[in-house]
């Protein structure tokens, strides 16, 4: 399976080229797809204009019912998209079974329900002399780009909120984690969503990517993936005026002020900087700890990481698994490389024997970073946290506003005034309060900054994946309105 377009899964491409699709933690190739060219990105382009006419006429109940058969089969297939979200983007098995295809359940229970909430202002006489009203309309086909690091999660992001509001979607998921996102689409076929609603195209960015940008039948795009290629999203979409919703890059600050339970501080900065193998927007990268309790912290913090076991992702007991590739594993391994020119590295490094044929890292704490060094600016993402201390509060929100980013950050505190300064002054999408991570299909996922604009999940996506027009009507029946006057006055 390659591209899924029109209701029908299709295994080669016009351009003949094709792509290994390869599980990271031993290097065999799962399945090899077709990359698509022009004739895949106008087919699917074709396919969802051509579906938008009665989708977008469909009603919300009518949209709703889909999404609950889908949410249904996708309980019903969990463990097999468990097991190939497992393999091709190189995750524990755990986590896929127990958060990656959960939460896209659930994000999937919460659109079909949301479908029939569009809200807009009340119906009103809001002049004496009309009647106003809102319609919230889908804009039309979108075009989706996505990255690598949670297919399947991103793959729903995507499409769901666009798809509940009565758009149509062409999506393009990372060459290298395609397979899920097939699965998604053909699973959303299988409950009923018409064809051409839902088309996935597999391919490479900077050809598929870029002509369905490009496309002047897409009119909105939404993309989630490096701040890098979300600014040539933005200069796409300036040619031809085309909406975008962009969700970029993170560095997200996880302070600990000095009345923190340290404890909980400590288990939460691993889980927080582990999860995903650290391949998360929103992990803890910058650990920023008041003086007093840094030195504990970095013991307390480099004690767990010893003990997280690497090991083969189809194990239920692995906790942490291999990089998404050897390339990427690569670039986390020469910049820890060179933090060591600079600051404290403890742990780190790429494990020998059993796991040397996959692309394995091991958890990596770089203490006493300065807050400008590369570690602490630029996204590693991988198993890596930086640490530094601080001695204010005013200092700690300072450094924890030091970045272009702003998608998330945590503050670690039992002060109920510590942390309201925290949450409103740290500028970010989201901060957590004493946890790092859990998200919800209820509440919005977006960024500020160079994190990007605009929301996934909860109702709030609507804002991003629908047009509020305003429709006036007249009340007088009169040919000559009261407020003409003030243009034009005829004579006595
Ligand atoms: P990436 O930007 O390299 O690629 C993302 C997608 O864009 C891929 O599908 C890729 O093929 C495509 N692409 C690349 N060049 C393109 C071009 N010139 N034109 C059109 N499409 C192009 O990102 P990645 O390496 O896949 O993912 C990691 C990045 O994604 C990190 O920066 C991470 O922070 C970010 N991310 C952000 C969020 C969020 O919600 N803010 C979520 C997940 C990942």
């Amino acid at each position: 399976m390659s591209h899924f377009i029109n209701g029908k899964l299709l295994t080669s491409s016009s351009t003949g080229a094709t792509a290994d699709v390869i599980d990271p933690s031993n290097g065999s190739v799962i399945e090899t797809v077709s990359l698509a060219g022009a004739d895949e990105v106008e087919q699917a382009v074709q396919a969802a204009a051509a579906a938008y006419r009665s989708w977008s006429r469909a009603t919300p109940g009518e949209r709703s019912a889909v999404l609950a058969r889908f949410a249904r089969i996708l309980e019903e297939r969990a463990e097999q998209f468990a097991q190939v979200e497992s393999r091709q983007a190189g995750k524990p098995i755990r986590l896929t079974r127990e958060f990656d295809v959960p939460g896209t359940i659930d994000n999937v229970a919460f659109f079909s329900g949301a479908a029939r909430n569009l809200e807009g202002k009340a119906t009103a006489e809001y002049s004496p002399d009309h009647t106003s009203s809102i319609r919230r309309e889908p804009i039309g086909v979108v075009g989706s780009i996505a990255p690598w690091n949670y297919p399947l999660q991103m793959a729903a992001w995507k499409i769901l909120p666009a798809i509940a509001a009565g758009n149509t979607v062409v999506l393009k998921p990372a060459e290298i984690t395609p397979l899920t996102s097939l699965m998604f689409a053909q699973a959303a076929q299988d409950a009923g969503l018409p064809d051409g609603v839902v088309n996935v195209i597999t391919g490479k960015g900077r050809n598929a990517g870029a002509l369905l940008l490009r496309h002047p039948h897409v009119a909105m795009l939404s993309f989630t993936g490096s701040t890098a290629v979300g600014v040539t999203v933005l200069e796409a979409a300036a040619t031809t005026a085309k909406r975008v919703h962009l969700e970029l890059g993170g560095k997200a600050p996880f302070v600990v002020f000095d009345d923190a339970d340290l404890d909980a501080a400590i288990h939460g900065a691993v889980a927080g900087s582990l999860i995903n193998t650290g391949q998360d927007c929103t992990a803890a990268t910058r650990a920023i700890v008041h003086e007093s309790l840094y030195p504990d912290f970095i013991a307390g913090v480099a004690e767990l990481y010893a003990k997280v076991k690497l090991g083969p992702t189809d194990d239920p007991a692995t906790d942490l698994g291999p990089l998404v590739s050897m390339a990427h594993r690569d670039k986390v391994s020469e910049m820890v490389e060179r933090a060591r020119g600079y600051a404290r590295v403890i742990g780190g490094g790429i494990p020998e024997g059993d796991l040397s044929a996959g692309s394995y890292y091991r958890p990596t704490l770089v203490a006493d970073a300065e807050p400008g060094s590369e570690i602490v600016r630029e996204e590693v993402f991988g198993p890596v946290l930086a640490a530094y201390p601080f001695s204010s509060d005013d200092e700690a929100i300072e450094l924890a506003n030091d970045t272009p980013y702003g998608l998330a950050a945590s503050a670690w505190t039992r002060d109920v005034y510590r942390s309201l300064r925290a949450t409103s002054e740290i500028r970010s999408g989201c901060v957590w309060v004493n946890d790092h991570i859990p998200i919800i299909s209820e509440m919005p996922h977006g960024g500020m900054k160079e994190s990007g604009f605009g929301n996934d999940m909860s109702t709030y996506s609507f804002d991003e994946y629908t047009v509020i027009k305003h429709v006036m009507y007249d009340r007088t029946a009169k040919a000559e309105k009261d407020w003409h006057r003030t243009i034009f006055t005829l004579p006595e």
